[in-house]
């Protein structure tokens, strides 16, 4: 009796009375953490022709088959309900940003509109989605769901197939990060991408001993455009493998080109987010292969990723740091001291070098307490066999202090801003004997 009231025959899904339910728990949850989650309302297109036509039975398979297509695509702690006829809606719980709401919506809607296969009859559906945020849009359940029952008819409105946001300032972003995606897309194709390197910098010696490769996106409209704000968007879309690996291959070719004019000892820094950590096995061999063409081996190429990364590693991902270590390149901990930095974790993934945060660096004075906590991170790196390099120094009084605490690296716009590769090559060749 329970489950009749609560669940939905046809589809085995939370009806209107249990997703209410749910609804109001997870606006007690938000409430109590701060966080934010979005309402979906998904309202198939057309689906009482569909229904009329083919007859009731068929209805009903496409019906249940939407509904597992809808939770295929979503994560399990995210609510699907189902209103009644062929109206769903959907909570999706802990928005980091409510703009990931448009990834999200399309790939529902994508797989909505993948074609039915009814007994050797094809058939094609699509789905309007009106989307509402909490807290942002409203803060009670009655007036989400008109929320976002009014986004979804905004949706109808503009042709179907596609989502709305409930405010109109919501769907500008969302638009314009739409735009952005197709545009990240295309940019490799259209080489719109360079790799810039800024050196690395030995304070005991002053000599230039590795480079950082930092990408750069020249926009055909916007301009320059910054990683911080595309990366995110790469790694959300599974782009950034495929502009890692070019990033890597344009370090691998520039290392080959410095080794002649640094007596064979150079390195190249990489950035490595960890989603290129995720699902893909064999990377380490792919750049290995590359690395082998270019006659050159891992000990040239240093891997930086950031603290967080070790912190949830699976085993997977330690056995792919590993396959890293073992084919001679080393790992650099990224921005070190801003997340837990947590000690244990050093010594067991068998890091090679910290670099302290650029936040420390900046408020280096010779009394305070930036100055000891980076002689701190030096002593204890020293302590466990890893080299320290400071990022960001800007001024020589920082990069003394460095030096003076026993620093073993610089880098920053006193040495240099990150260059194109041209411009790297003439700074190194001024800078060897
Ligand atoms: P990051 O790895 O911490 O890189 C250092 C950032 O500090 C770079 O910003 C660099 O241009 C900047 N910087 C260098 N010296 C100074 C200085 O003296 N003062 C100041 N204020 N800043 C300095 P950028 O190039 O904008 O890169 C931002 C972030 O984007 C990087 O932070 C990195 O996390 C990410 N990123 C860049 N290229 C790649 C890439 O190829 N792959 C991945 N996954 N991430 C990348
Ligand atoms: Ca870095
Ligand atoms: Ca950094």
């Amino acid at each position: 009796i329970w489950n009749q009231a609560n669940y939905d025959l046809l589809t085995q899904l939370p009806n209107r009375r249990l997703f209410s339910d749910r609804l109001q728990q997870e606006i007690k949850k938000s409430q109590h953490d701060h966080s934010q989650f979005a309402l979906l309302f998904i309202d198939l297109d057309r689906f009482k022709e569909v229904n009329d036509t083919l007859g009731h039975s068929h209805g009903d398979y496409l019906l249940i088959e939407a509904s597992n297509r809808i939770q295929r695509h979503l994560k399990e702690t995210d609510t699907v309900g189902r209103l009644g006829g062929d109206e769903f809606t959907v909570i999706i719980a802990n928005l980091p940003d409510p703009s990931v709401m448009t990834l999200i919506a399309q790939r529902v809607l994508d797989a909505l509109a993948a074609p039915y296969d009814l007994e050797g009859e094809i058939v094609y559906l699509s789905a309007s989605i009106g989307i509402t945020v909490f807290p942002e849009d409203a803060t009670s359940s009655a007036e989400l769901l008109k929320n976002a029952d009014q986004a979804m008819y905004e949706a109808k409105k503009n042709g179907r197939n596609r989502f709305s946001f409930f405010t109109p300032m919501m769907q500008a972003m969302a638009q314009a990060r739409m735009r952005m995606t197709r545009d990240l897309r295309n940019a490799l194709g259209m080489h719109q991408f360079s790799v810039y390197f800024q050196p690395i910098v030995d304070l005991a010696t002053q000599r230039i001993h590795k480079a950082e490769a930092l990408i750069r996106w020249q926009h055909p409209e916007h301009g320059f455009i910054s990683p911080a704000e595309f990366i995110p968007l790469a790694e959300e879309t599974g782009l950034i493998h495929e502009i890692g690996d070019w990033v890597f291959h344009q370090s691998a070719q520039l290392v080959k080109r410095c080794l002649p004019l640094t007596n064979h000892d150079f390195q190249v820094s990489v950035n490595k987010s960890p989603v290129q950590f995720h699902d893909r096995a064999h990377s380490h061999q792919d750049w290995m292969e590359y690395l082998s063409g270019l006659g050159l081996s891992g000990h040239n190429i240093v891997v930086e990723i950031t603290e967080g990364l070790l912190l949830n590693a699976s085993s997977g991902i330690a056995d792919k740091l590993l396959h890293f270590r073992d084919a001679g390149m080393q790992v650099a901990i990224d921005d070190f001291g801003t997340g837990y930095s947590s000690l244990s974790y050093l010594k067991k993934f068998d890091i090679d070098y910290l670099k302290i945060d650029q936040s420390f660096v900046r408020n280096l004075s010779d009394e305070g307490e930036d100055l000891a906590l980076c002689e701190a991170i030096v002593t204890m790196a020293h302590k466990l066999d890893l080299r320290v390099i400071a990022e960001g120094v800007e001024t020589t009084e920082q990069r003394d202090m460095l030096a003076q605490i026993g620093c073993d690296y610089g880098q920053g716009y006193l040495f240099s801003k990150p260059l194109p590769a041209e411009e790297f090559m003439q700074l190194l060749e001024r800078a060897s004997p």
